[in-house]
């Protein structure tokens, strides 16, 4: 629409600017046109009358002079006429014309003067007249002046109409053509442009071949595109071709097309439902405009890659401010919203659910309960009523979701929903449910302080397959089961069957999307782009630390920055050479216990900056701004080591995201021990974090690491990644449902 508006105000301009400029020539010449014409008559009869006075004039016959001016001022147009005498006394006047005329006398000594008519115009009482003087003689001089009065009033009137009428005709030339060029722009141009776009985006796709608009102004593309679509479905056939045989080739690297293929051949046709509480994409106004983000969640980064290769439906809770306003009927969008993969539906929960389902029972029961990081859980028996209400909503959504679907598959994300694969198993035991639980399971003494552990655990053995990131999560999970409820438990099989159903626990340690095309950089560009973005944040340094995680007191980011005021205080020697960068964007703010955790890092932070900085440095930066990947990625590259220090962790991606980015094979990562991350990541420097002694000893083995062992330990950690990545984990935990049914 701004297109369209700034082509019609140029429109608008051009012909404008046109219509004005001739508009200014026809005045001007309408006006001399008719100066000319009053200049011609007022001569004709000055000579005429000079014909008739001057005799009588000679004779100084004032009254007949008198009674000729008063008989020939009668005519239209004329404002009047008057006879001088040569010292400039009036002899006659005709009664018509204005008292004030100084000027006219001026014109009259200028013909005398001169022995030539003279005329002009001149402005009496306010009227517009053309004064004509013509010199009267007796034989041998001039001896007066005859001067005619004409009104030109009439040339201004005429001017003025033209304007008028033009800028009408203007006006409503600019309306017509504007009319014009909107219907042109939107139906000859921009829908047809739009249409194609869409059509070539489906094509992209591989969804269906590009359906070009039939209008005369694409026909030039028609031949360009087919071909290139042709090329696009033979590339697409020979990716799925080469992920076909490398299904068979079980040592090679798991891609996003190897996924889709492997999916297409193990579902057979059944359909894929994720369910979570996050949604992958969130839709917030700004301003006239709608954006959307991405979320800073581990669980999102991880599930993201598989929904785009699979496609399906993705269920999770629509918290954007603007998310209501670009879902269609059915609350569905086609994500990601510029290369639509997969249907993201979205579940609206009223403000109530959100507080006692999400922040409460979620986030301050269920969170701190399995974390395990010395925070109390606050178990409250109204939150826990929001919980199943927003489950039981979820399960309603999900079964209307599946109504038509024969053995669906759904994937249940996390905390959020312990209770919704019992509600859905329930209603369609046809559909094969596995539940990925994305953060540790404590061990049974822990759990059973929770007042609904029963309800909570049951509800999970609705699911055929529950998966945890490490084997320990699975055994504290199996020996919770066997203390809290009656059931059977095969600790070969590693199941347990609960009345008819049996459920099948088994690791699946998560990961993230691995480039495995991506060069080694160039190591030149690599310090431009660290020297830019350094500058930006003003810092100047030898060596740089990064540490990448929500806001979230299980993070380990105060004990972080305790570390990093031991190691200053050791290794003076790091004072100005060192700075460790924390980007934290702010998590789950509504919860007080988030408030004032957010509070005690900023505290904590100008704390150790007051001790050690000195002019232009200080040892920490603190940016509590969401990120993207893409953004997130350059720091990465930059650090000389990176911190996860979570003091309990499912997995921990931004400890793989570190390793992923480090194509250079260089840095150094320190890990915590309580990471699902540490079971896979030997070469990491594993710490406790909650030792800062032992971590401020690790940054400075990181930082004076020899650059051999680094590449050493980052070639490890790297193929780590790369042998297992996410598109690997999906296609583990999809193999594993549809062997259970
Ligand atoms: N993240 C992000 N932007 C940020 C900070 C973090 O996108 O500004 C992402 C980060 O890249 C990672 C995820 O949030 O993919 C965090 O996952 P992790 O497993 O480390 O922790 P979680 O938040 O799931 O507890």
């Amino acid at each position: 629409m701004k297109q369209i508006i700034a082509i019609v105000l140029l429109i608008a301009a051009i012909v404008g600017l046109v219509a004005f400029s001739f508009t200014i020539k026809q005045v001007d010449q309408e006006e001399k046109r008719l100066s000319v014409d009053l200049q011609h008559r007022s001569t004709l009869l000055a000579e005429s009358l000079r014909e008739t006075v001057e005799p009588n004039f000679i004779n100084k016959s004032d009254e007949y002079l008198q009674t000729v001016v008063e008989k020939f001022a009668n005519r239209e147009r004329l404002a009047g006429l008057a006879i001088y005498d040569n010292k400039g006394k009036v002899i006659a006047v005709s009664s018509n014309l204005p008292k004030d005329n100084s000027d006219s006398q001026k014109i009259v000594a200028d013909a005398m003067d001169g022995d030539n008519a003279n005329g002009d115009f001149v402005k009496l009482e306010e009227n517009k007249m053309y004064v004509f003087a013509v010199p009267l003689h007796d034989k041998t001089s001039v001896v007066g002046s005859l001067i005619v009065v004409q009104n030109a009033r009439y040339i201004d009137t005429r001017l003025q109409e033209i304007w008028k009428n033009n800028l009408l005709r203007l006006f409503l030339q600019i309306l017509l053509l504007s009319i014009a060029a909107i219907l042109f722009l939107r139906w000859i141009i921009f829908r047809p442009m739009h249409n194609l776009v869409e059509s070539l985006k489906l094509s992209r796709s591989g969804n269906k071949s590009p359906n070009i608009p039939n209008s005369p102004f694409f026909q030039p593309l028609v031949k360009e595109i087919t071909n290139m679509n042709r090329s696009l479905i033979q590339a697409q056939l020979a990716a799925s071709e080469e992920a076909r045989l490398s299904l068979e080739k079980i040592d090679s690297p798991w891609t996003a097309e190897r996924l889709k293929q492997f999916v297409k051949d193990i579902l057979k046709g059944r359909t894929i439902i994720v369910v979570s509480n996050r949604e992958p994409y969130i839709h917030t106004k700004n301003g006239n405009k709608i954006d959307y983000f991405f979320p800073a969640s581990g669980m999102v980064t991880a599930i993201e890659p598989v929904m785009q290769a699979t496609g399906g439906t993705w269920i999770a809770h629509g918290s954007g401010d603007a998310d209501k306003l670009v879902v269609d009927e059915n609350n569905s969008i086609q994500v990601p919203p510029d290369d639509p993969k997969y249907t993201l539906k979205r579940v609206w929960l009223t403000e109530e659910e959100e507080k006692g389902y999400y922040y409460g029972f979620s986030n301050e029961a269920l969170y701190p309960l399995c974390l395990n990081a010395h925070t109390r859980p606050i178990f409250s028996q109204e939150d826990y009523d929001e919980y199943k209400k927003v489950n039981a909503k979820f399960a309603k959504t999900v079964l209307s979701e599946i109504k038509n679907l024969k053995k669906p598959i759904v994937c249940i994300q996390d905390f959020h929903f312990a209770l919704l694969p019992r509600m859905i198993k329930n209603a369609r035991p046809d559909a094969t449910i596995g539940l990925f639980w994305h953060v540790p399971w404590v061990s049974p003494e822990s759990f059973s302080i929770c007042p609904w552990k029963k309800e909570l655990l049951d509800g999970m053995l609705g699911a055929d397959l529950i998966g945890f990131h490490t084997q320990l999560h699975c055994n504290n999970f199996i020996e919770t089961v066997g203390r809290e409820l009656e059931s059977l438990i095969d600790f070969e099989q590693f199941t347990v069957t609960r009345g008819e159903h049996i459920s099948l626990i088994k690791p699946f340690p998560i990961s993230i999307a691995f480039s495995n095309h991506e060069e080694k950089p160039d190591d030149e560009q690599l310090e431009i782009e660290k020297k830019k973005l350094l500058k930006n944040l003003g810092i100047e340094v030898k060596y740089i630390g990064i540490g990448v995680d929500r806001l979230d007191y299980t993070k380990g980011i105060l004990e972080r920055i305790k570390a990093i005021e031991l190691f200053l205080k050791k290794y003076t020697e790091y004072r100005g050479e060192f700075t460790f960068i924390q980007i934290a964007p702010p998590s789950k703010s509504k919860i007080k216990k988030y408030q004032e955790f957010a509070q005690a890092v900023e505290k904590e932070v100008e704390r150790v900056n007051l001790l050690y900085k000195i002019k232009n440095w200080k040892p920490i930066v603190l940016i509590k701004k969401l990120h993207t990947h893409k953004e997130l990625n350059q720091y990465y590259k930059l650090a000389n080591v990176c911190l996860v220090t979570s003091l309990h962790d499912g997995m921990n991606l931004v400890a793989k995201e570190f390793a992923a980015a480090r194509s250079d094979e260089k840095g150094v990562l320190i890990l915590s021990q309580f990471t699902g991350a540490s079971k896979e990541f030997k070469d990491a420097l594993i710490v406790n974090p909650y030792s800062g002694e032992q971590t401020s000893e690790a940054i400075y083995t990181a930082l004076i690491m020899p650059l051999s062992e680094q590449t050493k330990r980052m070639k490890k950690l790297r193929n780590s990644v790369k042998n297992h990545n996410i598109y690997r984990w999906s296609a583990e935990f999809l193999k594993t449902m549809v062997s259970l049914g």
